[in-house]
């Protein structure tokens, strides 16, 4: 379709100086056809068997790239084969068809653009509300008769102002009316129809249907064809928002209607200085890109004809060959690309990379990127030649690896996938695979995290056919290359900050960098615990000293408790001897009672310390949980021991009270027993006495499993000492004395 209209400015094909090409931003795929063409993508690539009602698009070049990879268009649902998947396309359909396909069954994924369904449910209530429809369209499209089959007999349609001139006159004018126009009809057409209907009909209501997308890409190329010389408009011959695009633009300069850049061939440039391209909505921005391609080397190779510049591009081109290719035009699913020949170059988005999580090439390709690609297949026919990305990087890729392997070197690998066997990466665009007992740090870990991340890993075995790699031994060496760091930097005294591993009855294993030290249940609290879990859990961050160190078998003890904490500290400074204070009693024994002074400091109230009175049995005078006045006698430090009275801070007895007997055996032995200072003492964390047997010593392991690094001797618990024991023997002595 050449009009015309506007004959060159200059005579005899010479081109001016300056040529400008001007591409209409609202040029290619519309948001309903985007959408129609990748859920059809979709499930072609689900492996689904897919038929569409009819051609997706009015693009051929989109519709064989489709028929390529499987889908089929069909003309009736009768054609849909039963385990195909049916495509209802953009345009949308009646019902009937849509029953027809439920009927038998098929399965379906409705793609009715949006802006489509909303004119169905219009059409839909004016019927049900008996009005007539009028609708504004070319009766053989399919939108039109899928709309008009929403509300069939009372449906006029009409292709413009005259037409409906003629539908209103014969109709009732008192009878309620709906308007509505398919979404591509020519705005200033049905401007026309509406002030008809307004003048015309008493009782109508009007719906403004044309697609916005359509409103602004016929403004846009009315707008662009005012300042061109000539417009091209992009589109299938089937497409009748194209055809309306061209007639747009026709009205305003020489316009020309082109499918691809090879019906370029034979357009009279003469003259021309400013191009205005468009395209209808159907147009992939690939065969945009390629009209704008040619059209610019047109211009740019001056004193070359067409047919010259194609003579020049008819280099041969082969399966296998390596060429280089300049990104033209990036949409959903392909790549399109100049290289070199007259050949349209398209990169399929698979092809360009194996990353699953890539939906879409623009995310991936950029235009005016320059490429080297792997011809996978010609088609001279179409001028089409597949091309892939992917193995040209496996070819490239596959030397790399190869010395990788022999050298031992590091890669960088992605994860694509994970199996029962172990892991699938990409490595430089070859399959690496990665048995699971080599994609962790320790066997048995779970490996599929690691699906979509990127890797560091080795390559242990390399083959075009099959390639092996290690991501532990990777990890293996980074973690002896911080044990060594370690070893070189550590030494007592020095602090840490580390996580809690595991717990063991004596003690907690922490990480600190690497390197696991022990921390022994003795180290852990001022208090006796029975249990590390008392006082840390594993995952807790905590801060660590080193308190000692075995280089040459690679254990680390480490403390935790402060001496800040430490409570001999302050019972030092806030508890002087002779300071009197209330306390609880926390264990009985024979020969006194506990008294908590502290958390984890006791003090012993001798028997004899009790009262002024005679005691026999602490039990008949004192309780668990009783809280006593005493008074601080004296402190060991070194033993760890605090005598305490209670008998200290009561009256002294009446000493003339005249005597019986038994009170003269009962006050002698008292005061036999005041002149011979029993020897009061009490120690750290004393236990009741039924409570005074040492408890089993556990059974501490050789070495920590895990790698972790264990003290070869820890401390021993405090149960070693059992004060009640120590007690007691003061309680004898003093007895016999
Ligand atoms: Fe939908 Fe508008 Fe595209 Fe038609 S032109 S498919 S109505 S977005």
């Amino acid at each position: 379709m050449d009009n015309k209209q506007r004959p060159p400015k200059e005579k005899g094909g010479e081109l001016p100086n300056e040529v400008r090409i001007e591409l209409a931003k609202t040029a290619g795929f519309c948001f309903g056809v985007d959408r129609a063409v990748r859920m059809t993508t979709d499930l072609l690539r689900a492996g689904k068997k897919v038929a569409t009602l009819g051609p997706l698009i009015h693009n051929p070049q989109v519709i064989r790239l489709l028929e390529e990879q499987g889908a089929k268009a069909v003309s009736c649902p009768a054609e849909v084969e039963l385990d195909s998947v049916a495509v209802i396309r953009s345009h949308g359909v009646a019902p009937q068809v849509r029953g027809e396909l439920e009927q038998r069954g098929v399965e379906i994924v409705d793609a009715t653009c949006p802006y489509v369904q909303k004119i169905h449910k219009i059409a839909q209530n004016s019927a049900r509300e008996g009005k007539i429809l009028l609708l504004a369209g070319d009766a053989g499209h399919p939108e039109v008769q899928g709309i008009a089959g929403q509300a069939p007999g009372v449906t006029f349609i009409f292709s413009s102002a005259e037409e409906l001139g003629d539908i209103l006159e014969g109709i009732e004018q008192a009878r309620p009316i709906v308007a509505v126009a398919q979404t591509t009809f020519a705005v200033d057409e049905w401007a026309e129809c509406v002030r008809l209907i307004k003048k015309v009909c008493t009782n109508s209501e009007v719906f403004d249907t044309i697609c916005k997308a359509t409103q602004a890409r016929q403004k846009e190329t009315e707008e662009l064809s005012r300042r061109s010389d000539l417009v091209i408009v992009i589109g299938g011959n089937g497409s009748s928002n194209t055809r309306k695009l061209y007639h747009v633009a026709a009205a305003h300069t020489r316009a020309v209607q082109v499918e691809d850049a090879v019906q370029l061939k034979g357009i009279d440039l003469g003259g021309v200085c400013a191009i205005g391209i468009t395209a209808g909505a159907s147009t992939p921005s690939s065969a945009i890109e390629e009209v704008r391609t040619t059209m610019s080397d047109q211009i740019h190779e001056g004193e070359k004809s067409f047919e010259e510049m194609l003579d020049d591009s008819m280099k041969p081109v082969y399966a296998g060959q390596v060429v280089k290719g300049v990104v033209v035009a990036v949409s959903t699913n392909d790549i399109t690309v100049d290289i070199g020949t007259k050949h349209t170059g398209i990169v399929k988005l698979e092809e360009w990379t194996d990353d699953p999580a890539v939906r879409s090439a623009e995310e991936v390709a950029k235009r005016d990127e320059e490429v080297d690609l792997v011809v996978v297949k010609v088609n001279d026919q179409d001028g089409i030649v597949q091309l892939s990305k992917r193995q040209m990087e496996a070819k490239k890729g596959a030397i790399e690896v190869e010395k990788a392997a022999e050298e031992g070197t590091v890669m960088d690998g992605y994860v694509t996938e994970s199996n029962k066997g172990g892991l699938v990466a990409n490595v430089k665009g070859v399959k690496v695979f990665i048995p699971a007992s080599q994609a962790t740090a320790r066997r048995g870990e779970d490996y599929t995290a690691l699906v979509r991340q990127h890797v560091k890993l080795k390559i242990k075995e390399y083959s075009p056919r099959r390639t092996i790699g290690s991501i532990r031994e990777v990890l293996a060496e980074e973690q002896n290359a911080v044990r060594e760091k370690f070893w070189n930097e550590v030494e007592v005294g020095k602090k840490y900050i580390g996580t809690v591993k595991s717990l063991t009855n004596y003690g907690a294993f922490v990480d600190i960098g690497g390197v696991d030290g022990l921390v022994h249940i003795s180290e852990l609290s001022w208090s006796r615990i029975k249990h590390p879990s008392e006082v840390v859990q594993v995952g807790d961050t905590i801060e660590v000293y080193v308190k000692d160190l075995d280089m040459e078998n690679h254990k680390v003890s480490l403390g935790y408790k402060k001496q800040e904490d430490n409570p001999w500290e302050k019972l030092k400074t806030e508890y002087p001897i002779g300071s009197v204070f209330t306390a609880p009693v926390v264990s009985i024994t024979q020969f006194g009672a506990f008294v908590r002074i502290l958390p984890g400091i006791d003090g012993l109230v001798h028997i004899s310390e009790i009262s002024h009175e005679r005691v026999e049995k602490v039990a008949d005078a004192l309780k668990v949980g009783d809280e006593v006045e005493v008074k601080l006698l004296d402190v060991d430090f070194d033993r760890k021991r605090i005598s305490l009275s209670m008998k200290a801070l009561l009256p002294e007895p009446e000493k003339d009270q005249p005597r019986t007997g038994e009170d003269e055996v009962v006050a002698s032995a008292s005061e036999e027993e005041t002149t011979v200072a029993p020897e009061i003492t009490a120690e750290m964390e004393a236990e009741p006495e039924e409570e005074q047997q040492p408890a089993p010593a556990e059974e501490e392991p050789a070495g920590e499993p895990d790698e972790a690094q264990a003290p070869e001797e820890a401390p021993q618990p405090v149960e070693d000492e059992v004060p009640g024991a120590e007690a007691e023997e003061g309680t004898e002595e003093e007895t016999e004395s």
